[in-house]
């Protein structure tokens, strides 16, 4: 889950990460009071969780309070839109930091990284633009230094790192004290990326985080109370938020069918027989083992939320779900529901008969096999 600049700064806070000082404002005027206590000189950032706010017109560098205020006017209530999230998020804050004097713009960023699989503090001279941008074309200017999950960073492992890259030898020290206290945050808090970007040298010698970026490990939600209550009106997608607060196994995709199956697996397997009929899932929807028609019904309301489902495959392997459970289920979401798109179900296992029994007085279309399933969504799809 992603948190705003400003939660981030409270979690990097705790870790003495050298910061500029910065407050949160919800009105021009206060963006005002806050401005004038920090001389007038001061940066005004959209707290709207997407990347890109500088470029998306977000961020602004303020030289008097009017001016902050003004321009706190002029983004709060509105849509910021980036090439990344066309949609755009709706700024509901933002913050007023101390204006600081950038000289140098470097990049570090804690995160998993599969491929390597472990942590890694990636750190790049090669700050303030895009970091995929850097990795794509000068790959050898970014460290990749392994973050142990339970000691962290040593300090002659940070210097190392930034000796290879060429890092400016007077800020090794400087530098490596930030990387590592990132890492420390990382690691207690449960976070699954911090990125500062940039990570700025200033005129007076000093290194500060001038931006902040944490996320943090869904699964570890429960031990933290205070990212769980923001954690539901925080997602990305509305129906995500609805699945989260239904306790059900959602993940949103980009394709036009919607999918329900019992198991991760044999979700992902609807996937692939989908994919490999040539359509492309909206969602992956995990009805978990034993289900009753009460959550099965749940399920099939939620992906039926989603505009872009075009079609539906229901694909239900009983063994502790039994079949005639779940065609109870999507009987009872049809008759509540008003549904406009084909759904094709396949049910094998316990109970199948039964179910093929309740499911044919509806009006469904039923497959034998997964794959006979995906090829009738995609003669749905393409006629
Ligand atoms: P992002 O675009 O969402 O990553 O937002 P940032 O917080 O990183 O701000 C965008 C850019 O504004 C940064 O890359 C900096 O170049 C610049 N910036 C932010 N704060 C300051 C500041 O205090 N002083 C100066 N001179 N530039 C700043
Ligand atoms: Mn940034």
């Amino acid at each position: 889950m992603k948190l705003h600049e400003y939660q981030a700064r409270e979690i990097l806070a705790k870790y003495s990460v050298p910061m500029p000082p910065a407050e949160v404002a919800e009105t021009p005027e206060q963006a005002r009071e806050i401005a004038q206590k920090y001389g007038g000189d001061v940066v005004v950032k959209a707290q709207v969780l997407m990347g890109g706010r500088g470029k998306a017109g977000g961020v602004k560098l303020c030289s008097t309070p009017d001016e902050a205020a003004e321009f706190t006017a002029s983004i709060l209530g509105k849509k910021l839109k980036s090439i990344q999230n066309p949609e755009g998020m709706v700024v509901e804050r933002v913050l007023v930091a101390k204006r600081v004097d950038i000289v140098e713009e470097y990049y570090i960023g804690i995160l998993l990284d599969r491929a390597r699989q472990q942590n890694v503090a990636m750190v790049s001279a090669a700050g303030g633009m895009d970091i995929e941008e850097v990795a794509a074309k000068t790959p050898e200017a970014i460290a990749h230094i392994p973050v142990n999950p339970k000691w962290g960073l040593w300090e002659y492992e940070v210097r190392e790192g930034l000796r290879k890259i060429g890092f400016r030898t007077d800020k090794i020290g400087a530098m490596a004290s930030m990387v590592r206290k990132l890492a420390q945050a990382y690691n207690a808090e449960d976070a699954t990326l911090v990125e500062v970007n940039p990570c700025a040298l200033l005129s007076d010698g000093s290194i500060v985080a001038a931006d902040a970026k944490v996320s943090i490990d869904d699964s570890a939600l429960f031990r933290r109370p205070q990212w769980q209550a923001f954690a539901d009106d925080a997602a990305d997608d509305p129906i995500e938020a609805e699945a989260a607060r239904r306790g059900i196994a959602y993940v949103r995709l980009d394709g036009n069918v919607g999918v329900l199956g019992n198991g991760a697996g044999l979700v992902m397997l609807t996937l692939d027989e989908i994919a490999r009929a040539g359509e492309k899932a909206a969602n992956f929807l995990d009805v978990g083992g034993g289900a009753q028609a009460e959550r099965v019904r749940e399920c099939m309301e939620l992906v039926l939320m989603d505009e872009r489902v075009q079609a539906i495959l229901i694909n239900i392997f009983g063994g502790i779900t039994r079949g005639d459970e779940v065609a109870k289920g999507v009987t009872e979401a049809l008759a509540k529901l008003d549904v406009k798109v084909p759904i094709v179900v396949r049910i094998e296992g316990t109970n199948a008969e039964e179910a093929r029994e309740i499911l044919s007085k509806a009006n469904l279309i039923a497959a034998q096999t997964v794959q006979e399933a995906a090829q009738k969504v995609h003669e749905l799809l393409s006629a």
